[in-house]
């Protein structure tokens, strides 16, 4: 068998497809708050609609090109919010990859910057846009916000979307979400939290964004919650964050199998179920845990999203790929400009 259905990026920012290049941060971070304030915050400011675009558009390219057909974002650009979600639902739509968008509401930017983030959430679910309600973490939101976001996804009957406990700065996060987690909501990281959490929902596992970060194992199997895998924006590549995802718990324990990891890069489906009917069909017979834990380069010979072919011999049936590369290129130009 050389076919699955469409993989699931559960955790992904499309906005940070521009990032690589970037001119060095003005001095070394020496850990994950640092991170934020030198790489991430810097960039998401100097983000506007017409960068978002071809961040998104160039994003969602290279998630098909990895079998990746839906793909869970989480988006933050704080001087361009308004039309933001939609900027990338479009992009996505292009490529032909479906999307589910959030804007990670924050109060970083005062309670004023928090209000709009959850406008547009609320503008882009009520115009019938595919998402959820972002948060960006509780360490950067007020009580009133948290429960507002979380007020608002119960009136659209979707989850949150929030970063949870992925550095030592956000460990009381738990305490502070608990009485407000609900089973749709999906949990980013959990690194710092203790195995009772007590928080429902999905956890989102990103192994190698972790490694990058510096900010240890989150060890997932010690929760009670379903896992699934995300790449937190390096990337849509599952099969290869899959593999990642077993090193790490291989490396923590060495009689880990492929199928636990097998089944976080599967529960995918049930967050994103849509893609369930899509069809990949890979250059590699084995499809199964074991054979692709071991396997570099398994790539899409053809994929099929809903009824349409939108990849075949190596490239989109729908968009030039040079032209975005192109485009992006120069789009990161005036993004690193600004930095
Ligand atoms: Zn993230």
């Amino acid at each position: 068998m050389n076919t699955t259905p469409g993989l699931v990026c559960a955790h992904h920012h499309l906005y940070s497809s521009l990032a690589r290049g970037m001119p060095s941060p003005p001095y070394t971070a020496k850990g994950f708050t640092e991170i934020l304030e030198t790489v991430w915050w810097r960039l998401d400011q100097a983000l506007d609609l017409e960068i978002l675009h071809w961040s998104a558009k160039l994003g969602a390219l290279e998630a098909l090109e990895q079998g990746t057909t839906a793909i869970i974002d989480h988006h933050e650009s704080p001087t361009a919010i308004e039309g933001s979600l939609s900027v990338i639902a479009e992009a996505c739509a292009e490529v032909g990859v479906r999307v589910n968008c959030a804007y990670g509401v924050t109060d970083r930017h005062g309670p004023e910057g928090a209000k709009r983030g959850l406008v547009e959430n609320e503008r882009y679910l009520k115009n019938g846009g595919h998402g959820m309600v972002g948060v960006h973490a509780a360490f950067t939101c007020s009580e009133e916000t948290l429960e507002s976001a979380a007020q608002l996804a119960t009136e659209f009957e979707v989850g949150v979307h929030i970063h949870v406990a992925e550095g030592k700065v956000d460990a009381g996060a738990a305490e502070r979400l608990k009485h407000l987690t609900e089973e749709n909501w999906l949990i980013i990281h959990g690194v710092y939290l203790e195995d009772d959490h007590e928080l429902s929902g999905t956890i989102v596992h990103n192994p190698r964004s972790n490694m990058n970060n510096g900010v240890g194992y989150a060890n997932p199997v010690r929760f009670k919650n379903k896992i699934a895998l995300g790449t937190d924006g390096i990337g849509a590549n599952m099969l290869e964050e899959f593999r990642l995802a077993y090193a790490r718990h291989r490396e923590n324990d060495v009689s880990a199998t492929p199928e636990i990891s097998w089944e976080w890069l599967s529960a995918g489906w049930d967050l994103f179920p849509e893609a369930i009917d899509d069809k990949v069909t890979w250059n590699y017979g084995h499809i199964d845990p074991w054979h692709l834990a071991y396997t570099t380069g398994t790539r899409p010979v053809e994929i099929e999203i809903g009824d349409e072919v939108v990849w075949k011999d190596g490239k989109s049936t729908r968009v030039d790929e040079s032209e975005v590369r192109a485009k992006s290129a120069e789009a990161a130009r005036k993004l690193h400009q600004r930095l």
